[in-house]
């Protein structure tokens, strides 16, 4: 389709039409094409600034274009860029005991592309213990592959793909009896978020991970965590479980490990460690080198700069800027992945008033604006966002009120 940009007169507009006549309409039309990042700023086509408290959905955890993250990618990339598994890549093995020195546990890693395929594996490994059962919460989200949607608690998402790979009991989530009733001694695997990202930022009571961690060693079932939206340092901990001390039996990783390119991590320690066996999973591009160097970068600035102590006092700040509006009834979540609970439901129109000032933020839930900059988001940047954010707030409420 040619550029027809000069003949619009909006650079956004001539994109949006562009992304319309090419993509499958699976995502429905994005509110906005984006050209340029750096560090919490993008631009749009037409030059605007934004900052960027969205965060490629809690992906881009160095903010972007980070040095680091650039320079690892190029020089893996000028030098071996993808060698498939019948051979080693040394960036591969490195960035496999870097993670499991992260969790502080010996264990195994095997790499995926997504986080959806990094729950597949997990998936997999759960039928290999030779149990079918397997147990999640509802509202969970696991991501999109048929394995991973049959655990995903969404039945929205899953019903137009029934039948899914059974057999998955759903428990309402942050209910500890509830997972006590579901687990028994044929369940396989029961999967759980720390905190449900997608499902509006929620957070479970206070020892729900330890009691599921106590019920599924109970049963010889597996606990699987679900670090894909809250892992690698967005609240304030390289895991969130480790908040609770928790050691799970298989952890699965994607969006902030590979600073925005695409990577999947599943970790299993103990004898879920030896369940995958040669021929059992794999994929052509597991491991891929160049991705590898890019999540090397992101846990070395991490671990460097400090920055997982940066994200539980940057979060802070940001949770009491924003807790105090007529229109918000709380902040909840961890460290940097909030989400404003809205007294009404306007988070779409918050949404657009953000964008309007030059804020991205996300409407996850029609009551619930979801917030996870990159984690380098500075106290300044933290400022301007409440400043602006609370301007928008204020705005949506008055035109609500005066609709009325
Ligand atoms: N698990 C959790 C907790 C997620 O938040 C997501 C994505 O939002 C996924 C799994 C799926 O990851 P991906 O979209 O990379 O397949």
């Amino acid at each position: 389709m040619s550029d027809d940009t000069h003949l619009t007169g909006s650079a956004n507009a001539a994109l949006t039409r562009r992304w319309q006549g090419a993509m499958m309409d699976n995502f429905g039309t994005p509110r906005l094409p984006l050209v340029k990042g750096q560090g919490v700023r993008v631009w749009d086509a037409e030059g605007r600034e934004y900052l960027d408290f969205v965060g490629g959905i809690a992906v881009n955890a160095l903010g972007h274009a980070h040095p680091a993250v650039v320079r690892a990618v190029a020089e893996q990339l000028s030098s071996l860029g993808h060698v498939s598994n019948l051979f080693i890549a040394e960036p591969t093995v490195r960035l496999a005991e870097r993670l499991l020195q992260i969790a502080g546990r010996e264990g195994r890693v095997y790499f995926s592309n997504s986080g959806a395929e990094a729950n597949e594996a997990a998936f997999k490994m759960g039928r290999l213990t030779g149990r079918t059962h397997m147990v999640s919460a509802t509202g969970g989200f696991h991501g999109r592959t048929m394995g991973a949607l049959a655990l995903t608690g969404q039945p929205g998402k899953q019903r137009p793909f029934l039948p899914l790979p059974g057999e998955v009991s759903h428990v309402p989530y942050g209910d500890a009896e509830a997972l006590r009733a579901a687990v028994t001694p044929d369940t396989a695997l029961l999967i759980l978020e720390p905190v449900q990202g997608e499902n509006g930022v929620v957070v479970p009571p206070p020892g729900y991970l330890r009691a599921a961690r106590a019920i599924t060693a109970a049963t010889g079932t597996l606990l699987v965590l679900d670090e894909i939206q809250t892992g690698i340092g967005r609240t304030g901990h390289w895991f969130a479980a480790q908040a609770e001390g928790v050691e799970a039996d298989v952890v699965t990783l994607a969006k902030g490990l590979g600073g925005g390119l695409p990577i999947g991590a599943t970790l299993a320690f103990g004898r879920a460690a030896e369940l995958l066996t040669p021929g059992a999973h794999g994929s052509t591009f597991s491991g891929n080198p160049v991705v590898c160097a890019g999540a090397l970068a992101v846990l070395d600035t991490i671990e460097r700069t400090g920055i997982l102590d940066h994200v539980t006092r940057t979060g802070e700040r940001l949770r009491d800027g924003l807790a105090h509006h007529p229109l918000v009834r709380e902040v909840r979540g961890a460290g940097l992945l909030l989400g404003v609970v809205l007294e009404r439901e306007l988070a779409a129109r918050v949404q657009r008033a953000a964008q309007d000032r030059g804020l991205l933020v996300n409407a996850v839930l029609p009551d619930v604006v979801r917030l996870a900059p990159p984690l380098i988001v500075s106290d300044r940047e933290v400022d301007t966002f409440v400043a602006g954010f609370g301007a928008a707030l204020s705005e949506t409420l008055d035109e609500a009120l005066t609709a009325a």
